[in-house]
């Protein structure tokens, strides 16, 4: 269906005519799915017309206009993700690729404010100089540096740096019905340090542990909580990823991986490693995502693969310590020694290895490998549940899911490929993620209903098992499933898209309908 003349007319006058399309080749360029959820279409339905508007005034002019012509609309930063897309017709794109500025780097305060295309590599670069870092979504350097963004905004340096939910500060927010709302100390005294207030709080209207994915307005300028770096303010390397030359490793970091004999091992370590705050990174990297870190191609990969598998005894993770004084690092490093130690830790050769450690520890700092981790030779990353709450009781919930993975591997249904389970610690320990990708060869629909069961079989293990809502949970079917059991949170998640978005102009398929 194209756009009446007029109604484009309309939306060409708020971004101009070069902003503006509504070419077809241009609407399938956007409506193209990557094979990362090659279960679903090809291509998505077209959006009616995609819009390239440069501030918050067109934003909210372009919305103004959805709700007055019965159209809906969904945003997006990098679209990295399939989050953008739209499931029905009718609707506008934004495409914020031309809001790209660092709007402030507050170094006393210690926070930064990013318009939404803003992507976390030059973000990063900016803050090192400065000797100060950010917290990468795990999704990569490549996604967009507002936390609001990405799904849940978890990270390799989500064990020293926390994660979306809880670095998010003020935020400049246009409502589904085309307001712009300003929350915390932005409201008042058009300063961007504190997300909260005054009175009650709308923190918890824009988002929980994951974001609405587009069904609550757009986000136009956010402030986020930075971090202090202790390292060099470049990386002086040269040469082509993953094998950079030199490998530089700074002064006072360390890489290690340590594999376990077995769960209970991992977590007690863990544990003990959030417990001394010693982590600057710390990640429960599997091989397969180790593997993919180094190679350059696919044999290169599964030939990795098999070597750390060999190599090490059980699951493990990836630690990076960053001193902040030679006696710091010292100490940091001593306690890793004891943990290890106790914990009946191995560590594997290659990765500390000084020919590698250098690429390892740069590419885990500036977060490069996720496309590579996700999308291997074998087949592709059908799927991903998980969820973050407390460590031991994540750690947990996976588990679960992984053995009912185990039996379609054993079925020869699923891949065999090193991926499970993944954990992670984050704010040293007060919270954990948990993490089972899913892989399989696309074609094969057997392999497809097996990636659904082991998706339904998770749902069913969280809330039998009270394993709270894992991030996976959007859309009202998977959201239906945990409601009941979870004091209706629905309904008011629904209450709310009905009061913020009384027309659902803001497409709601990964959020939730207000129709119930
Ligand atoms: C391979 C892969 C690995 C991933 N790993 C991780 C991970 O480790 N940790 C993690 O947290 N996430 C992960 N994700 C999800 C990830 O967070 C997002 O895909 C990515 O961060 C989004 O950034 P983006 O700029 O590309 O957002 P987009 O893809 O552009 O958008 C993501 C969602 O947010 C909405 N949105 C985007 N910008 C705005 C805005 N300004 N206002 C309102 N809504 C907006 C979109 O409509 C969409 O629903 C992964 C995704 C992939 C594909």
């Amino acid at each position: 269906m194209a756009l009446a003349k007029d109604i484009y007319k309309a939306f060409e006058e708020v971004v101009g005519p070069e902003n503006i399309a509504d070419d077809p080749a241009i609407l399938d360029s956007y409506a193209w799915r990557s094979g990362l959820v090659a279960k679903l279409d090809k291509f998505v339905p077209r959006f009616e017309a995609v819009t390239l508007p440069k501030d918050t005034t067109e934003v909210q002019a372009i919305i103004r206009l959805c709700n007055k012509c019965g159209l809906q609309f969904k945003a997006s930063s990098t679209g990295w993700g399939p989050y953008c897309d739209p499931t029905g017709p009718g609707v506008i794109k934004l495409d914020l690729r031309r809001m790209n500025r660092i709007i402030e780097i507050n170094e006393k305060n210690m926070y930064a404010v990013v318009e939404p295309y803003v992507i976390y590599a030059q973000l990063q670069a900016e803050l090192m100089k400065r000797g100060l870092n950010t917290n990468i979504t795990g999704a990569g350097s490549n996604c967009s540096a507002l936390p609001l963004a990405a799904h849940s905004n978890l990270g390799h340096l989500s064990v020293s740096g926390s994660y979306g939910e809880r670095n998010q500060l003020a935020l400049e927010w246009v409502t589904p019905d085309g307001e712009i709302v300003r929350t915390g100390s932005l409201a008042v005294m058009g300063e961007w340090f504190c997300g909260d207030g005054p009175g009650p709080s709308l923190r918890g209207v824009i988002r929980g542990n994951t974001m609405p994915l587009g069904g609550l307005g757009v986000y136009t300028r956010a402030a986020q909580k930075i971090y202090h770096w202790p390292g060099p303010s470049t990386f002086p390397i040269e040469g082509v990823s993953p094998h950079y030359k030199p490998s530089y490793i700074p002064s006072g970091f360390m890489i290690r991986y340590i594999s376990f004999p077995s769960q209970e091992a991992l977590r007690e370590a863990v544990r003990q490693v959030g417990e001394s705050e010693i982590a600057f990174i710390l990640m429960g990297f599997n091989m397969a995502m180790m593997a993919s870190n180094i190679a350059t191609n696919n044999n290169e990969d599964a030939e990795y693969l098999r070597e750390y598998t060999d190599l090490v005894q059980g699951p493990g993770f990836m630690i990076i310590i960053a001193g902040n004084s030679p006696g710091d690092f010292a100490y940091k490093k001593k306690v890793l020694e004891i943990i290890a130690n106790e914990t009946n830790g191995k560590a594997l050769e290659p990765v500390e290895d000084p020919e590698n450690a250098g690429g390892f520890i740069w590419r885990f700092i500036r977060v490069t490998g996720s496309i590579r981790e996700t999308c291997r030779a074998t087949g592709v990353f059908g799927g991903e549940v998980g969820g973050t709450d407390v460590f031991n009781l994540m750690s947990k919930f996976i588990e679960k899911g992984s053995k009912v993975k185990e039996g379609f591997i054993q079925k020869g249904l699923l891949l065999a490929d090193g991926t499970d389970p993944f954990v992670q610690s984050i704010e040293h320990g007060h919270c954990g993620h948990g993490e089972l990708l899913i892989r399989y060869v696309p074609s094969n629909p057997a392999a497809v209903q097996a990636s659904f069961e082991v998706f339904m079989a998770a749902n069913r293990a969280a809330v039998e098992g009270h394993y709270g809502v894992p991030h996976h949970v959007w859309s009202d079917a998977v959201c239906d499933m945990y409601g009941p059991d979870t004091s209706n949170y629905t309904k008011w998640m629904r209450k709310v898209k009905k009061t913020f978005d009384p027309e659902n102009a803001s497409e709601p398929s990964h959020y939730i309908t207000a129709e119930k």
